[in-house]
């Protein structure tokens, strides 16, 4: 558990988070929408700092990143939880678990630990996946500091809907991002329970900030096909 990042204190020991477009205003013991962050005694807390529940060395393709060093592997991680709550996720088990159990699973990590990972894999890169890496930002941040220093890249995959100055503030760090575009905005509050404007607006900035973008989407037949 980390302080988290991206919060401002209201009265009556609330808090806002301002980490994902989401914007949540949590109030004394409640979590926010992705089940993580939470707020004890008018502070908020990253419930997932190095409770890492998925790791595994997979080709950048399977990213999917296809123009961003070919051919190599990218130790891949996540914690539980996600901002969104689509209907068709593949990783639902661990993305939305905090949604349904308190408890927050996953095997203790340090980011020196992921950097020797990823290092002991012969990885060029490490990636932010499987659930939405905006959520675990607090712990991917320090991943990612730690790995530019050892000379290793740093890869999201992700919604999208993080905020314009949490985007900001990882962009040093970040050298290649998969954005899923899902569909439009009737898509997204349907399907995702997220509005598809703060999305479009991240991959512009995201490319202006000079960051290699690839873009995902996944057809789903009568739902965002047409
Ligand atoms: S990161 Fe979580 S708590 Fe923060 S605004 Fe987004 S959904 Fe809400």
């Amino acid at each position: 558990m980390k302080e988290a990042f991206f919060y401002e204190k209201l009265e009556d020991n609330k808090v806002k988070c301002n980490l994902c477009n989401h914007h949540c205003i949590i109030s004394q013991d409640a979590r926010g929408i992705c089940g993580v962050r939470e707020n004890r005694d008018g502070k908020l807390y990253s419930l997932v700092y190095g409770k890492v529940i998925a790791y595994h060395i997979d080709p950048i393709e399977k990213k999917p990143l296809f123009h961003f060093y070919p051919g190599s592997a990218s130790y891949s991680i996540s914690t539980v939880g996600c901002n969104f709550r689509c209907l068709h996720c593949q990783n639902y088990t661990i993305s939305q678990y905090p949604k349904l159990y308190k408890d927050i699973p996953g095997e203790d990590f340090t980011p020196e630990d992921v950097v020797k990972e990823a290092r002991a894999g012969g990885c060029q890169s490490i990636s932010y996946t499987y659930t939405e890496p905006t959520i675990f930002l607090e712990f991917a941040y320090d991943c990612m500091v730690l790995a530019h220093k050892e000379g290793i890249k740093n890869v999201w995959v992700s919604n999208g809907y993080i905020s314009e100055s949490a985007l900001r503030f990882i962009a040093p760090y970040l050298d290649a991002i998969n954005v899923d575009l899902k569909g439009d905005d009737e898509f997204y509050k349907k399907i995702c329970g997220a509005r598809v404007e703060p999305v479009m607006k991240n991959i512009k900035l995201l490319h202006e900030l000079g960051i290699w973008v690839e873009v995902t989407t996944l057809i789903i037949p009568e739902l965002n096909d047409s």
